[in-house]
């Protein structure tokens, strides 16, 4: 309601530079640094040769793919960092229109979109799911129906600053699906960003674990490892 009236009274602002008149301007869409090949089939990390694996296959287990849009770096950083902590919840239209423009480049079809879950602890201090916004935002966008289930049972600290296996061993069966009947469904599980997709990964398994068919895991941006 409230962000209703702001988007009808306030000229949007931009996410990325802070210049008035788009949510997302022409320039920053611009600078935004997409990801190039060659990149790790599995988990679409930019590598350096077209064959050089990039070592993600330990840590990628249940995801049966895992890609970004975008480089986390420049606008889009900031954007996400508007989106995420200063509450400009409406951002969420141009940064999942990054996701619907990576998915057709890739042309990765699925039959639902979920997305990663906050616990809900955090999740009333935010006041939002990004996740979720992004994820409903992208079914949308592509005519897909958005499967809200996935649940967070620990609230685990964050991810920064722990090497891979501590991320890895931080959101082990964190996750379990309590939504409807997945059914061999094919899913793509949005995120805002990620960096080793441990956290991804984890989902990935609860929903495995629920019946889902293929999972693929879709970020706005990428960290570089
Ligand atoms: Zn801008
Ligand atoms: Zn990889």
């Amino acid at each position: 309601m409230l962000e209703a009236f702001v988007d009808l009274f306030l000229p949007p602002r931009c996410g990325g530079c802070g210049a008035l008149g788009a949510l997302y301007c022409a320039g920053c869409r611009r600078r935004t640094r997409r990801l190039e090949e060659p990149t790790c089939g599995r988990c679409g990390a930019e590598v350096e040769h077209a064959r050089a694996s990039c070592g993600c296959k330990a840590r990628i287990r249940s995801l049966t793919r895992l890609r970004s849009a975008a480089a986390y770096e420049g606008p889009v950083e900031k954007a996400l960092h508007r989106f995420k902590y200063e509450g400009r919840r409406p951002l969420r239209r141009p940064l999942a229109l990054l996701l619907a423009e990576r998915l057709a480049v890739e042309g990765l079809a699925a039959e639902a979109v979920t997305w990663v879950p906050l616990h809900p602890a955090r999740k009333r201090r935010r006041g939002y799911n990004q996740a979720e916004l992004l994820g409903r935002e992208l079914a949308r966008l592509c005519g897909l129906p958005a499967l809200a289930g996935l649940v967070r049972l620990r609230d685990t600290p964050p991810q920064v600053g722990l090497d891979r296996l501590r991320r890895q061993a931080n959101v082990a069966g964190a996750f379990h699906w309590e939504g409807p009947e997945l059914g061999r469904r094919s899913l793509v599980l949005v995120d805002d960003v990620a960096t080793t997709g441990a956290t991804l990964d984890a989902c990935a398994a609860a929903l495995k674990a629920a019946g889902a068919g293929p999972v693929i895991g879709f970020t706005v941006a990428r960290v570089k490892l």
